[in-house]
This record gives structure tokens, C-alpha cells and sequence, in this order.
């Protein structure tokens, strides 16, 4: 994020009328209601979430583990070299073990070395067997079940077509989610090339059946990192057609245009982009002044950060150890390390489950936060020669070292549900003295000389991406906030975005909640005149300052 130009009295007046202007958007809104809202057509819809300027968002301090990557726009043959080195933590994670259910192995071949046609006779795609399209359709409809918030936003602006003309080249999981908000931009109007941000994570049967419907996409299970390089290549590389809008997962297509075609740039609209990862990389653009359009950060719109990292990490974590483990958690001791939004999902199931859960924490706010839910706070080393299980959620590296690996009692267990496999030291477990027992898929028992045992889910990688699968509702919130995102930028009026990240409104966010009540049944208060006026409040929102936490 850039910081503001000029002297003091500029940032006065510009934030004066950052707040006019808020304020004018806020009276855009009032004619609607949250119910209304979703009558609202995508030209209302559109009008009114992007007259509030976010080009000021909150940056998070988060500590990246990965090298700072630097984008230049005119990559050298060195820099060609570094790209394919440089592989995104995120695109080596796991993901994929339980959620595909399409066995790979049973054929060898690469699909780079396959010449596959779909059914209307087209053969831009690659993935590992269009002859999979059928089942990948029926899971695909699965998922549509429980993304109804994203299926509605489909109907409604399908007959607007909001992103008629757009070309959009995503990079993320293709999975059963995904798929459905692919093809929800491809109703709204949308022309679409995918490829996949990790090399595991695919559904094999779900890329074919988007390959059957027409979309473009370059992906399998097991990718190599070449493999994983070109797909992204064949997604932006491509005659006749050049993409206007970027969806990315973790910053790598970004980088690859950024790279290796920075004159698409020109006709780029907007990014958006969904990881922690991803939207570091985007503010070092920014700051370098080297971020040529706007950006949407994802990440951190309350609907993401509360939902996807928190209950989406309450509802998955014991699922994650259960499968690999038969782990049962009554009076087992364990340490969470990190008290953010994931750590606070883990602990809370942990608890319910009669746990004894003890955190590490850097910081003394969330420390505090943890004290007050009753759990106790230490260092590590302090637990570490008692507990059952450490479990890592802070984006950090080097959290539990190998001196405390060494440390931990025969048949602990350790792992982590942060983004990268560098919170826990695996690399260090990589010695002559320690014996690597695979005993089941994505469990390793480490032995030490004197035949102590620590078991190692997932590598050190995201154990629930890993090892068990993800709530679909948690998907479709996250995936109607990027359809939402998309639809703003590519419908922007010049100028109104410049070359910054910038945050989605509130206003956006409520109605992506707005939307997932539905499935609930729920019922919203409205505010009546007096309490409207009592509070301040739009009676139609935003209900929330922009500083408010959750
Ligand atoms: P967060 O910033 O809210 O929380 C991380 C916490 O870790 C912070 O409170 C920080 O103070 C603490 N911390 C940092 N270094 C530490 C250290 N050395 N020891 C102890 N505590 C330390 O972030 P979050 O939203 O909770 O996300 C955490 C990680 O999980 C990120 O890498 C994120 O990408 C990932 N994530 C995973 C999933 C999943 O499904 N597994 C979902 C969302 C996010």
C-alpha cells in the first residue's frame, strides 16, 4: 500500500472527502433494505458497493516465511530461473488426499503427453482424463447444495450478464467449490481460463468436468512444479485471447504475467486476489510503486478472515487429526501455537472435546483474548516435554524447532494448519540419526536413536487441506465475495480504482452474510427510525464502522 503523497493539510482534505464520499454511498444504500438487497440488479449492486473508497486499507503486519518475492516486469533468463525455483509455498501445500476421490495412479502418463477432445470437439485443455467429466459433474452438483448464497447471486444476475465481456484467468484449488463459482462467472457472463495454485490439491474429475462445459483449464493431481508453471503458461499464453480480469490464490499468476507478460497488464482491469500470501505480495507491489492495476484484497474482508480462518478451522481440525490419527482428545494436553483466527477455531473445538489446551503466543493482546477463554498461556519449551499435541496456526516459521522436536515424549503428534510447511522444522527432522516410517498416507513416524516416536502429519503442511476436507458453506461465502469483488472491478468506471490494493466495503461484506442467511432461516431485526437515528445508522447499513473487529 502506497503511503498518502503530499503534506498534512492534503491528507485532511483528501480524507474529508474520502468520508463525503462515503457518506454519499451510504445514502445510495439507503433505499434498500438487507432484504431488498437481494433484489437489488447487479448495476445497483455495483453502483453502490463501489462509490466507498477502501484505497486505505489496514495493512496486517503478517511475518511471511517465504522469501520476499520481487516482481520485475522484463524477466531476465535469470529471472526465469529463480521463477521456476521460487514456487509458491502454497502451490507445494497438500490439499488434496480426501478431497479428490479420483484415483491418479491407475495412469501413468502425463496429460501434456495425452491429446484429449470434449465433446464439442475442443482440445484447450489439459487435465488428467476428460472421460471423468460425469462424475466430476455430479460433485460439482453435491457442492452446489451447500453454496446457495452463490447459486442465488447466479440467478439473479444472470439475466444482467455483469461480467459480459470479461476474461478472466484464475488460479486457485480446483475443486467442487470452485468449480460452481467458475461456472457462476461463466453465467454472468464470463470467459474463463483456470489453472490450479497447488500441485495436489486438484479434483481430477471436477477440471474435467469444467473442461466438458468449455472452460479452459490446465490442471491435475500430482502436478510437477514444470507441470505447474506451464499449465499457468497455457492459461495466459494463448492465441487470440488475451485476459482482462485476474482471480488468483497465492500470488503465482500474478507473477507469472508480471514475469513473463507484463503488456497484458495493459488491458488488465483488476485483481483479485485471496491469500494471505497473495496479498503481502500485492502491497510489496504497491509500495514499490510497481502495482499497474487495481486490486482487490479478499483476505481480509470480515466474510473471509471470521469465516474461512475460523470456523472453517473449528469445523475441520478434528476431522484432520481423527483420520490420520484415531487421536481422542478427552484429557489429552495439547499446545496450540497462535491465537489468531485459526488458533482460536482449533481451540475452540479442542476444548469441546475435553482437551487441555495450552497456547504460545507473541503477542499480548491475543494472549489476553486467550486467558479470558480459559486457556492457559505459555512458551513452549515450558509444555513441550508433556503435551500430547502441538498444533501451529501463525503464518511464522520456525515455531516448534528441531531442539524442541527432540524434546516432545514417544507418540506425541505434530502439526500445523498455517499456510506454509516452514511453522514446524521438518527440514531438520531430515537427518541420517532419524528413521522415516510412512505408516499411513500423510502420516510419518519419526524415530529417534532411542526409539522414540513423534508422529508427523501432512509433512508439516495445512493438516485439514491436507488430510481432511473443507465445509463447502465456508467455501461459498469466500466465493461469492470474489464473484462480488470481480463483478466491481471489471464494471469500475475509469479511475474510480487507481493502482492500489484495495479492501471490499462493508457494505459488501454484510451482504455476502446477508445472502448465507437464507439458508439459515434467519431473521434480521430492522432498525426502526428512532433506533436508526438513536445510532446513527443508515437503517440499511453499513451497521459497522469500518474499524469495527467482529
Ligand atoms: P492471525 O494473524 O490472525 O494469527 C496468527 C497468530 O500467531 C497471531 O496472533 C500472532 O501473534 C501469532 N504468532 C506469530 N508468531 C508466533 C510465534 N512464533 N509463536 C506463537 N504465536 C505466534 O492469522 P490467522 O488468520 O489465524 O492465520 C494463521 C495461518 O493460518 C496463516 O498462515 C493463514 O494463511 C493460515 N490459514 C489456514 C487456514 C486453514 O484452513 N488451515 C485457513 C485460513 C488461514
Amino acid at each position: 500500500m502506497s503511503e498518502p503523497a503530499g503534506d498534512a493539510k492534503l491528507e485532511v482534505k483528501q480524507a474529508s472527502k474520502e468520508v463525503k464520499e462515503s457518506e454519499n454511498a451510504a445514502e445510495k444504500f439507503s433505499a434498500m433494505t438487507v432484504s431488498k438487497n437481494s433484489e437489488m440488479n447487479m448495476g445497483e449492486l455495483s453502483a453502490a458497493f463501489s462509490a466507498v473508497p477502501t484505497h486505505k486499507p489496514v495493512k496486517k503486519q503478517i511475518q511471511f516465511v517465504e522469501e520476499k518475492q520481487e516482481f520485475s516486469r522484463f524477466p531476465t533468463k535469470a529471472g526465469r530461473r529463480s521463477l521456476s525455483r521460487s514456487i509458491s509455498q502454497s502451490s507445494t501445500d497438500s490439499y488434496s488426499s480426501a478431497a479428490s476421490y479420483t484415483d491418479s495412479s491407475d495412469d501413468e502418463t502425463s496429460p501434456r503427453d495425452k491429446t484429449q477432445v470434449n465433446s464439442k470437439g475442443s482440445s484447450d485443455f489439459c487435465v488428467k482424463n476428460i472421460k471423468q467429466a460425469e462424475f466430476g459433474r455430479r460433485e460439482i452438483e453435491i457442492a452446489e447444495q451447500d453454496m446457495s448464497a452463490l447459486i442465488s447471486l447466479r440467478k439473479r444476475a444472470q439475466s444482467e450478464k455483469p461480467l459480459a465481456g470479461a476474461k478472466i484467468v484464475g488460479c486457485t484449488h480446483i475443486t467442487a467449490q470452485t468449480a460452481v463459482l467458475i461456472e457462476t462467472l461463466v453465467a454472468l457472463g464470463a470467459q474463463c481460463r483456470w489453472t490450479a495454485c497447488n500441485i495436489y490439491s486438484t479434483q481430477n474429475e471436477v477440471a474435467a468436468a469444467l473442461s466438458e462445459m468449455g472452460v479452459a483449464v490446465f490442471a491435475w493431481k500430482g502436478e510437477s512444479e514444470d507441470d505447474f508453471w506451464w499449465c499457468i503458461d497455457r492459461c495466459v499464453n494463448t492465441e487470440g485471447w488475451q485476459p482482462n480480469m485476474i482471480l488468483d490464490d497465492g500470488g503465482d499468476l500474478t507473477h507469472w504475467v508480471y514475469k513473463k507478460y507484463p503488456n497484458v497488464f495493459k488491458k488488465i482491469r483488476g485483481i483479485v486476489e485471496e491469500s494471505v500470501t497473495g496479498v503481502h505480495r500485492l502491497y510489496q507491489l504497491s509500495k514499490a510503486g510497481k502495482l499497474c492495476v487495481p486490486a482487490m484484497n479478499v483476505n481480509d474482508s470480515v466474510t473471509k478472515q471470521k469465516f474461512d480462518n475460523l470456523y472453517c478451522c473449528r469445523e475441520s481440525i478434528l476431522d484432520g487429526l481423527k483420520r490420520t490419527t484415531d487421536v481422542m482428545f478427552g484429557g489429552k494436553q495439547v499446545v496450540v501455537c497462535g491465537y489468531g483466527e485459526v488458533g482460536k477455531g482449533c481451540c475452540a473445538a479442542l476444548k469441546a472435546l475435553g482437551a487441555i489446551v495450552y497456547i504460545t503466543e507473541i503477542d499480548p493482546i491475543c494472549a489476553l483474548q486467550a486467558c479470558m477463554d480459559g486457556f492457559r498461556v505459555v512458551k513452549l519449551n515450558e509444555v513441550i516435554r508433556q503435551v500430547d499435541v502441538i498444533i501451529t496456526c501463525t503464518g511464522n516459521k520456525n515455531v516448534v524447532t528441531r531442539d524442541q522436536l527432540d524434546r516432545m515424549k514417544n507418540g506425541s503428534i505434530v502439526c500445523n494448519m498455517g499456510h506454509s510447511n516452514t511453522e514446524i522444522d521438518v527440514a531438520s527432522l531430515r537427518t541420517p540419526e532419524l528413521t522415516w516410517e510412512r505408516v499411513r498416507s500423510q502420516v510419518d513416524h519419526v524415530i529417534w536413536p532411542d526409539g522414540k516416536r513423534v508422529i508427523l502429519l501432512a509433512e508439516g503442511r495445512l493438516l485439514n487441506l491436507s488430510c481432511s476436507t473443507v465445509p463447502t458453506f465456508v467455501l461459498s461465502i469466500t466465493a461469492t465475495t470474489q464473484a462480488l469483488a470481480l463483478i466491481e472491478l471489471y464494471n469500475a468506471p475509469e479511475g474510480r480504482y487507481k493502482q492500489d490494493v484495495y479492501l471490499l466495503p462493508k457494505k459488501m461484506d454484510e451482504y455476502v452474510a446477508s445472502l448465507h442467511l437464507a439458508t439459515f432461516d434467519a431473521h434480521l431485526t430492522e432498525l426502526s427510525d428512532e433506533q436508526a437515528k438513536y445510532l446513527g445508522l443508515n437503517k440499511n447499513g453499513p451497521f459497522k464502522p469500518n474499524y469495527y473487529r467482529y
